[in-house]
């Protein structure tokens, strides 16, 4: 028993079978089946209703050239071959690569079709990736740098008014101390009206009043531009797309990091 797999055949993929005869040593006949339907090994696919899943089988005799094609459907089904303008049923005959042939009332094909090879499945295309868009964030470093300056300013603001207030008292202590230097410059016998010693701790209880409220409004003030910068920079420093708030991180690591970390959009420096 010899199998005999030349390149025709190992071209289909083992589409088409072969088998060979009991074989005298100086006669190998070959001879290749194809069977044809809808679970067939013909090169084409065949998705008719009509036509079985094992239609007809067509064996071509490489030895002698002849091809036959035998019916295996069901009569009332059936297996045509064209003569002439007509369609002729039958359940075995001889065939050659120009007959059309129709298996059962619709699905026709030509022999030389089965010599055809095999249509590549097609490839299921890649899912193409949604091309990521990039989006320039330098100005989110000028926001970063507008909110530790403006933190900074406010915060030396706010230390100058807490000096300012020890000012004020320092400066109320002088004051009333006004009163008793005047009295021992004047000196002690003569007799100073009340309202001499009232200037000191006068003028001292203005100054202090007018410098806490002073003091106390801008305080209000650096606490109001605080929230502020606060918010601003909350609000600002984001990812652009997005909004996932970066707030509390460096400028450099939100880049360095290339992307947002939520919506995955790539970023850049337009000015690096
Ligand atoms: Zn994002």
């Amino acid at each position: 028993m010899l199998v005999h797999l030349d390149p025709f055949v190992m071209g289909l993929n083992g589409l088409i079978s072969c088998f060979t005869n009991t074989v005298s040593e100086l006669n190998i006949i070959t001879m290749r089946q194809i069977i044809i339907g809808r679970e067939g090994n013909q090169p084409f696919a065949i998705n008719d209703e009509y036509v079985s899943r094992q239609h007809a089988i067509f064996t071509y005799d490489e030895r002698t050239g002849l091809m036959t094609l035998t019916d295996k459907s069901r009569p009332e089904v059936g297996t045509f071959i064209r003569m002439g303008n007509q369609f002729q049923q039958i359940t075995q005959c001889n065939v050659d690569a120009t007959t059309d042939i129709r298996l059962g009332p619709f699905f026709t094909f030509r022999v030389g079709q089965l010599f055809q090879s095999p249509a590549q499945p097609q490839q299921p295309s890649k899912p193409q990736k949604p091309k990521l868009e990039k989006i320039d964030i330098a100005y989110l470093r000028k926001v970063a740098e507008n909110y530790e300056e403006t933190k900074l300013k406010l915060e030396q603001k706010q230390a100058n008014i807490n000096s300012l207030r020890t000012l004020s008292l320092v400066g109320s202590l002088a004051a009333g101390a006004i009163s008793p230097i005047i009295t021992n410059m004047v000196g002690k016998d003569v007799e100073i009206p009340l309202y001499y010693h009232l200037i000191g701790p006068g003028i001292a209880v203005i100054f202090l009043v007018a410098l806490m409220m002073y003091c106390s409004k801008a305080s209000k003030d650096i606490i109001l531009k605080k929230s502020q910068n606060d918010k601003n920079y909350k609000i600002s420093f984001c990812c652009p797309k997005c909004h996932v708030p970066f707030a509390g991180k460096l400028y450099e690591n939100i880049l360095a990091e290339g992307k947002c970390p939520k919506c995955k959009v790539e970023f850049y420096d337009s000015k690096i």
